[in-house]
C-alpha cells in the first residue's frame, strides 16, 4: 500500500478495526520512511442475495425489510436492539453460507421462524401468525399447542 505522502510502499499497521456490521476493516498505517500516518479501508466484496418470491419475481434481499418484521414481532418484549441486530447478522451469514445466489422467500421465512423460536416464543408466534397467514383460529391454536409441547 503506497504512502500517500512519499509513495513509499512499505508501512506498518498500527491499528485495525472491524466495523459494527463486520463488513469493513479500517486500518491505520504508518509509513516506515516519512512516518506519516494514513488510513485504508478493506471492504468485503458483497454479492447481493436474490430472493425468489412466490410468483417467481426476484428481489434483492433487504436486511431492512426483515429487520422491520422482526422489530414488529419483538415489540414490547424484553429484547434489545443489539439482540435484533445479532439475529440479522446470523441470518445474513447463514444465507451467504448456503452459497446460493437465489433463495426462495419461503426458505427465508422458515429460517426466521426457527431463529425466532430460539430467541423468544411470543415473538415467534407473532411472526408466525403473520407469515403463515393462518386460515382460521384452529390453525393458530394447533401451532400454539405444538409450540407449547415442544417446550415441555
Ligand atoms: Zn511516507
Amino acid at each position: 500500500m503506497k504512502c500517500p505522502f512519499c509513495t513509499e510502499l512499505d508501512n506498518k499497521v498500527i491499528d485495525s478495526r472491524l466495523s459494527k456490521e463486520g463488513t469493513v476493516i479500517r486500518r491505520r498505517r504508518e509509513c516506515i520512511i516519512c512516518r506519516r500516518r494514513f488510513t485504508t479501508y478493506e471492504h468485503i466484496e458483497e454479492i447481493p442475495i436474490m430472493i425468489v418470491k412466490k410468483d417467481g419475481r426476484r428481489e434483492e434481499f433487504s436486511r431492512e425489510k426483515v429487520r422491520a418484521g422482526i422489530l414488529r414481532a419483538v415489540e414490547k418484549l424484553d429484547i434489545s436492539i443489539n439482540a435484533v441486530d445479532a439475529f440479522l447478522d446470523d441470518l445474513e451469514r447463514d444465507l451467504r453460507e448456503t452459497g446460493e445466489k437465489e433463495i426462495p422467500s419461503s426458505n427465508i421465512g422458515e429460517r426466521v421462524m426457527i431463529k425466532l423460536h430460539e430467541l423468544n416464543d411470543i415473538a415467534y408466534v407473532r411472526f408466525a401468525s403473520v407469515y403463515r397467514e393462518f386460515k382460521d383460529v384452529n390453525d393458530f391454536v394447533s401451532e400454539l399447542r405444538s409450540l407449547l409441547s415442544s417446550n415441555a
